[in-house]
């Protein structure tokens, strides 16, 4: 079959061994009713729990179960990587174990890959989570990234979304960035949507991420921000910052000369000197630190291209 699939949906899995029966009951039939070929790809994410076997028993009584074991936990973003990697789909959905999303969402995020989208994400409109831990420190997050990604998306957090592979297939995903993935292919020019999703308690099992998950994800968007705005010039950044410290820098300690000469004033024991000397050599450094990430930029580059061609014509 492999060669034909035309929908893969690809489950990150850790320590979810009541949820793997019930999911897999849903989602089945959502899945036959679309006469697509398809197959459920599960990333058992190193589980400690009984999750392994159920997987492997829907495997067996299920060929297109397909199901990926990692040595230990790696986290929930390796663990969509490794199946964006292995899915064979034309198209890849992607959704939580633990039942919160709903399977039955399916068809209409494929109705607006099928209007053109290349990612269609879910936006829990109703969420199902509690106030204080999830969705405040949420809508913190979803407004800042979307602030500083510039894509008008409201809920990045939801697993429950769908790619064209094309979008995704050269992605390089690590720490918590699989939330960040429509910003990443919006940014090399792909189209993305997105529809309200319904969303649900989770009945079994716990949730596997606390508070710092904030933190991680603010420093991730930071970098993505960064990333999607200087990684082919970064001297522009630290080049501007470097050079605007150093002047500010040399006036400083100029007006000192300045009242060292003319004045005759002592300057030895003035604080704004040792600022002046402080701003020219950072600031010097900062110059330094650009051109030092202009030479990798360089090497990273070397084996790829900064642009996308989306068709050509011949
Ligand atoms: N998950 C994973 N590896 C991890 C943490 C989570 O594969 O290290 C999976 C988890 O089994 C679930 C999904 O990622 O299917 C979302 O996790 P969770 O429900 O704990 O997140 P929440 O909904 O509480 O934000
Ligand atoms: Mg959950």
């Amino acid at each position: 079959m492999s060669e034909t699939v035309e929908l893969s949906i690809v489950v990150p899995v850790y320590n979810e061994e009541e949820n793997i029966q019930p999911l897999y009951d849903e989602l089945k039939p959502v899945l036959d009713k679309l006469r697509q070929r398809y197959e459920v790809i599960f990333i058992d994410d190193g589980s400690t729990d009984e999750s392994f076997s159920e997987l492997e028993k829907l495997h067996q009584r299920d060929e297109r179960v397909r199901v990926i074991k990692f040595r230990r936990n790696f986290g929930q973003t390796p663990a969509i990587s490794a199946g964006f990697k292995n899915s064979l789909g034309e198209v890849i959905i992607t959704l939580d174990a633990d039942l919160q999303n709903d399977p039955r969402d399916i068809p209409r995020l494929l109705e607006e890959i099928r209007k053109g989208y290349d990612v269609v994400s879910g936006w829990r409109r109703d969420r199902k989570d509690p106030f204080l831990t999830k969705k405040i420190p949420s809508r913190i997050s979803n407004s800042l990234a979307k602030k500083l990604t510039g894509l008008n998306i409201n809920d990045f957090g939801c697993t429950l979304k769908a790619y064209r592979r094309e979008a995704v297939k050269d992605l390089e995903l690590y720490g918590e960035m699989h939330r960040y993935v429509p910003a990443l292919v919006s940014w090399r020019g792909f189209r993305v949507g997105e529809i309200k999703v319904k969303h649900h308690e989770r009945k079994y099992g716990a949730t596997k991420y606390n508070i710092w998950r904030l933190l991680k994800g603010f420093l991730d968007l930071l970098n993505i921000k960064f990333w999607v705005k200087y990684s082919t010039r970064p001297l522009h950044f630290f080049g501007t910052l470097g050079v605007l410290m150093s002047s500010l820098g040399f006036l400083i300690d100029a007006y000192m000369v300045y009242l060292k000469i003319f004045h005759d004033q002592p300057i030895g024991d003035r604080p704004l000197l040792i600022l002046g000397m402080l701003l020219i050599i950072v600031g010097v450094q900062f110059i330094t630190f650009g051109l030092l990430s202009e030479i990798l930029t360089r090497i990273y580059y070397s084996n790829k291209h900064v642009y996308e061609i989306e068709e050509t014509l011949k």
